[in-house]
C-alpha cells in the first residue's frame, strides 16, 4: 500500500468492517442531486461489500444523472427515489456518503432520522454533522469521499476490483475537477494511482463522464455565459442560468456542472457564482473561490456549506431577490478579505 493511515483511521475502518457484514441489510445513500463523488463512492462501496457477501442496496433521494448511469449498470439492485424510502425502511444499517447533514438527504431525511438503526457516515465536508449516531469516517482534508472509501478498502485489505476502482476513480476525478483543484494532494494522486494499478483506462472513464453530453449541454453553457458579470474592484464574477433554459435545452441540472468554473477562470476573480432557479420558489447558488476567500464560511449564515473553495446554498425567494442579497453579502465579504 503506497499510502499511510493513522491509527485513528485504521480503527475507524475496522469499526466499519465490523458493522458491514453478511446477514445485515446495508443501505447506502448520498445527497440530493448526486454528483460523481457521491455516486462513485456509493457504487465503489457497494461492490466492495457485495464481494464480501453483504446484502447491499443504494437508495438515493434524487435520480442518477444520465452521465453516471454507466456506473450503476453493473449493480442490478439500485433503487431510485420512488422506492428509496421503502429500501431504507428495510435496512439494518444505513451508510451516508459524501454528506454529513441530514437536511441534504432531501425526501429521505425524515426516514434516516427516525429509523433508529446505526447511521454510518463517510464524508469529507467541513460540517459538524446532523446525522443520527453511528460510526464516522470523516476527513475534510480528503479531496473526495472516494478517497476515503479507497482508504477503508486498503485498511481492511478488501481487494480493489476493476469495478470498485472505476467507481472510486470517477469519484476522485470529478471532485478534483480532473486533478486540477486545490484539494488535489500528493495523497490524492497516490490513491488514484492505486486505483489505476488495477488496469483502468483513464481515457475511457474521462469520455464516459465528460464527453457523452447531450447537445443541449454546450448550448445551455453558451446561453449561461452570455449573462456573465464581472466586478473587478472586489474580484467577483457571476453567471445566471436563464429561467426555463434547462427545460428548453432538454437537459438536467447535472448538465450545469462546471459552468461556475468559467467565471472563476477570470484573472483577478476571487469569488465566482452560478445562480439558478430551483423548484418551489428557491434559488440555488454555487460558490467557488480562490486563495484566502472561504466560501464555506460565506455560505454558513445562509444555511449552506461545502468546502473552503467550493460550496453551495439554496435560498427561498425570487431570482432577483436572492441575487441582490447574495451579491451584497459577497461584496461586503470580499472587502473584508485582503488580496493576497
Ligand atoms: P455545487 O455548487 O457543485 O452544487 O456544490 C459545491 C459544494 O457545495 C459541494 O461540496 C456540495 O456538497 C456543497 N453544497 C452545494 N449546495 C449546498 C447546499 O444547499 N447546502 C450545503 N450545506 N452544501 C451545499
Ligand atoms: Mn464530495
Amino acid at each position: 500500500m503506497s499510502i499511510s493511515l493513522s491509527n485513528e483511521k485504521l480503527a475507524a475502518a475496522a469499526v466499519l468492517a465490523e458493522l458491514l457484514v453478511p446477514g445485515r441489510r446495508v443501505c447506502l445513500t448520498t445527497h440530493v442531486n448526486p454528483d460523481g463523488d457521491g455516486l462513485g463512492s456509493e457504487v465503489g462501496l457497494a461492490h466492495l461489500l457485495k464481494a464480501r457477501g453483504v446484502d447491499v442496496l443504494i437508495a438515493n433521494p434524487t435520480v442518477t444523472p444520465a452521465r453516471f448511469e454507466f456506473l450503476m449498470r453493473s449493480l442490478p439492485k439500485v433503487d431510485r427515489s420512488a422506492e428509496a424510502v421503502k429500501t431504507l425502511r428495510g435496512a439494518d444499517v444505513i451508510v451516508v456518503l459524501d454528506i454529513s447533514d441530514l437536511s441534504r438527504l432531501g425526501m429521505l431525511s425524515q426516514t434516516v432520522a427516525e429509523r433508529g438503526v446505526p447511521v454510518a457516515c463517510i464524508d469529507h465536508h467541513v460540517s459538524p454533522g446532523t446525522l443520527p449516531p453511528g460510526p464516522h469516517y470523516v476527513d475534510p482534508s480528503a479531496a473526495a469521499t472516494g478517497e476515503l472509501v479507497s482508504e477503508i478498502a486498503l485498511a481492511n485489505r478488501w481487494p480493489l476490483t476493476a469495478e470498485v476502482a472505476r467507481a472510486l476513480y470517477v469519484a476522485i476525478m470529478t471532485d478534483t475537477g480532473g486533478f486540477r483543484f486545490s484539494n488535489t494532494r500528493p495523497r490524492t494522486l497516490r490513491i488514484a494511482a492505486e486505483l489505476l494499478e488495477t488496469g483502468l483506462d483513464p481515457e475511457s472513464i474521462y469520455l464516459d463522464v465528460y464527453a457523452n453530453a447531450p447537445a443541449g449541454r454546450p448550448r445551455l453553457l453558451a446561453e449561461a455565459l452570455q449573462t456573465l458579470v464581472v466586478e473587478e474592484d472586489v474580484g467577483l464574477a457571476w453567471v445566471t442560468v436563464p429561467p426555463g433554459a434547462v427545460e428548453r435545452h432538454k437537459v438536467t441540472v447535472d448538465d450545469l456542472d462546471g459552468i461556475v468554473e468559467f467565471p472563476r477562470s477570470i484573472a483577478g476573480v476571487r469569488l465566482a457564482m452560478l445562480f439558478r432557479e430551483m423548484s418551489q420558489g428557491r434559488v440555488k447558488v454555487s460558490l467557488r473561490s480562490v486563495g484566502d476567500v472561504d466560501v464555506a464560511a460565506f455560505a454558513k449564515p445562509f444555511g449552506g456549506g461545502g468546502h473552503v473553495h467550493a460550496s453551495g446554498v439554496a435560498l427561498p425567494g425570487s431570482l432577483p431577490e436572492v441575487q441582490a442579497t447574495i451579491l451584497a453579502a459577497a461584496r461586503d465579504y470580499l472587502r473584508g478579505v485582503p488580496r493576497g
